[in-house]
């Protein structure tokens, strides 16, 4: 698959992982690390989630998963660069303890930095405190046949992806949706990438394949 993501221009704040190294902690997360793990492979299997094999990305992981902790506003999420991995376990996901949404700066606890995409999940959970579950996928047709879908929220497409304004928008757009049902976004300025947010992860994960169904488009 070849690529043309976009990367955050320069004068952007660069996002920041500061890691306390060790092993990973004994979970605590609102749902399972088994369902976290299922989740992923499913969306791994649809291609949504992995790590790209060429073009000028080759090697770079895409996708992430998380959960709200049961202490907000911690959460668990994928960890940085872990897209290629099968076999997925408690190892490759980082508790993420503490961040400054405007530093984009994420302080988190595990073997891994959190992914580069954290914030957004964060911004997430802020807005809306019922939201437990976060997924972020790319999908290129997908994303190709909501830019054409009027009814689709989402953020703007000059808004690039890894920066404090994307987790803004991110926030804004989604404070803006009806509470209590499944949210699904069309990240416009992050070429390829969707996020999705619920109650549940299996909520959110019906959520982005009620959409591909309705939109005809699978990958
Ligand atoms: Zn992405």
């Amino acid at each position: 698959m070849t690529s043309t993501l976009r990367v955050p221009d320069e004068g952007y704040i660069k996002f920041e992982c500061r890691v306390t190294p060790g092993p990973p902690p004994s979970w605590s997360g609102v749902e399972s690390l088994a369902a976290l793990v299922g989740t992923r492979a499913r969306l791994r299997a649809r291609g949504w989630l992995g790590q790209y094999e060429e073009g000028p990305l080759a090697g770079v992981g895409f996708g992430n998963v998380s959960v709200r902790d049961e202490q907000a506003p911690r959460f668990w999420i994928s960890g940085s660069a872990t897209g290629g991995i099968e076999d997925f376990d408690a190892e490759h996901v980082a508790l993420v303890t503490g961040y400054d949404l405007e530093q984009n700066r994420v302080e988190c606890v595990g073997r891994l930095s959190a992914s580069s995409e954290t914030m957004t999940h964060a911004a997430l959970y802020e807005a809306r405190s019922e939201l437990t579950a976060v997924l972020h996928i790319h999908a290129p047709a997908l994303w190709r046949a909501g830019l054409e879908e009027p009814g689709l929220l989402r953020t703007g497409h000059e808004v690039p992806y890894g920066t404090p304004e994307m987790a803004r928008e991110t926030a804004r757009v989604a404070a803006r949706s009806p509470r209590g049902t499944p949210l699904v976004l069309l990240m416009a300025g992050h070429e390829e990438g969707l996020l999705a947010a619920a109650s549940s992860l299996a909520e959110a994960e019906a959520a982005l394949i009620h959409l591909a169904a309705s939109l005809g488009a699978s990958a």
